[in-house]
């Protein structure tokens, strides 16, 4: 039976790090840390992704700042209130909960984030340096949570066999390009990958992240594995994984709930970064 990877209890740990951390930036700069959010709709999921958010800065002492903007904010509007946030002295992390309406272009508002203000770390100046192997970018929260929960296991990563189920650029290709940089053998699956379970099965490590309740069953899992779900689908029964939790869990040798695996991560490296991103100025 596999060891459940307690995520909110590692999370902790990392809250600690960054209220540390805030705490001697306050008393150093005479200001608290700063986080500013901008949220366009009323899109519940986000409403409730941001109150997370804002909680998590207030368990850590960071300041939140949190604009609203109307589901029919133009484009251009937009992008000008992040310049404003990036010349804002005592905001030192944006982040821009996503999805936006359609109208909007996401890559276009990322790229109008300044890179030392951009605490997703989805800027592709950030996301270059992850890539390149180069330190002093933000690295995504996602992949940079789920690193440091295979690494709470104290099984290596270098060496071992990787298969990542997604490419998307916040969490597939974060999460590959992390795993390659910690020495593991990395391979990328898709929804164009024939044979899907021929890879998996032969993962040491396997990280999910393809947004289907259960997509990933028992008999695709190497006995021992290290399982990292990252979905999160909702449903009107609940909140759910990627991966047949109860299943899988016989199978492998640690593995992640959902909830309480991957989220608070994510989270707890938003606020970390932020803290970085204000430290490193
Ligand atoms: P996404 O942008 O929709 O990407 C999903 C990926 O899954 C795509 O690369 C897609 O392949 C792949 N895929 C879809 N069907 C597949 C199939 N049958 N076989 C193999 N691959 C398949 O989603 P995302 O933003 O990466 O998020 C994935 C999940 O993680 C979602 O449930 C999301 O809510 C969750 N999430 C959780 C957190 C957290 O903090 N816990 C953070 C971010 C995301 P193609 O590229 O070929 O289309």
């Amino acid at each position: 039976m596999a060891e459940i990877i307690d995520g909110k209890a590692v999370a902790a740990r990392f809250k600690y790090i960054a209220k540390t951390r805030a705490a001697k930036f306050e008393s150093e700069h005479g200001r608290r840390v700063g986080l500013a959010v901008v949220r366009v709709g009323d899109d519940p999921a986000s409403g409730i992704y941001v109150r997370n958010k804002v909680r998590a800065c207030e368990e850590c002492g960071v300041a939140s700042y949190v604009h609203v903007f109307d589901e029919t904010v133009p484009e251009d509007r937009l992008i000008e209130f992040l310049h404003e946030l990036n010349a804002d002295d005592k905001v030192d992390g944006i982040l821009v909960q996503l999805p936006l309406p359609r109208h909007i272009n996401e890559r276009a508002c990322i790229a109008a984030i300044s890179p030392s203000k951009d605490a997703d770390g989805f800027n592709a100046v950030n996301a270059g340096k992850l890539f390149l192997n180069e330190r002093g970018g933000a690295v995504s929260c996602t992949p940079r949570g789920i690193i440091e929960l295979i690494k709470s296991t104290g099984v290596p990563i270098a060496g071992k066999h990787a298969v990542v189920i997604g490419r998307s650029n916040i969490v597939g290709k974060p999460i590959a390009a992390l795993l390659l940089n910690n020495d593991a053998t990395v391979t990328v699956c898709h929804s164009k990958t024939q044979n899907l379970a021929e890879y998996t099965r032969r993962a040491d490590i396997l990280v999910v992240a393809v947004g289907k309740k259960h997509f990933v069953t028992a008999d695709m899992i190497k006995p021992g594995a290290t399982v990292i779900d990252v979905g999160m689908n909702r449903d009107e029964s609940g909140l759910y994984g990627d991966v047949d939790f109860e299943a899988a869990k016989r199978v492998a040798d640690y593995i992640t709930p959902v909830p309480g695996g991957v989220g608070p991560m994510t989270v707890a490296m938003l606020i970390l970064n932020t803290v970085d991103g204000a430290c490193n100025e």
